[in-house]
């Protein structure tokens, strides 16, 4: 079995799609503006895209985790560890995009969800 990916035009061409007149919905977007861990339950309401492939791949390599503090404006840098080997999920209502890795800790895992935002999306991250 191969492993659904999506890569950047594709992952372009979803964020087209998204619905901003849905507002309310029950994916709880406005939750996700930074990295926030999840239950598997919360993934119950969204449809796996795929794995983002084809960005050049450092994706052993932090950037944002060490040179930005987790925030908002956090660069979505698509090279770089978490977001070039992250899941993309889609809502199914409102079309909204979210990044999901999963972090293997000492005795625990923990799940990430981020909405996708266009203007934060980056190849390498700014220096
Ligand atoms: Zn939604």
């Amino acid at each position: 079995m191969t492993e659904q990916t999506i890569n950047w035009a594709e992952l372009k061409e979803a964020l087209k799609k998204v619905d901003k007149s849905v507002v309310d919905c029950k994916c709880n977007y406005e939750k996700f503006i930074e990295w926030k861990r999840i239950g598997r339950e919360d993934l119950a309401s969204l449809v796996l895209l795929g794995k983002i492939v084809d960005f050049k791949n450092k994706s052993h390599l932090s950037y944002t985790m060490y040179k930005w503090k987790q925030s908002q404006e956090e660069p979505m840098a698509l090279g770089y560890y978490p977001y070039g080997g992250c899941n993309v999920y889609q809502c199914a209502d409102c079309k909204r995009l979210f990044f999901y890795y999963v972090e293997m800790g000492g005795h625990a895992v923990d799940l990430n969800l981020r909405l996708i935002r266009e203007e934060l999306l980056v190849f390498e991250a700014p220096q």
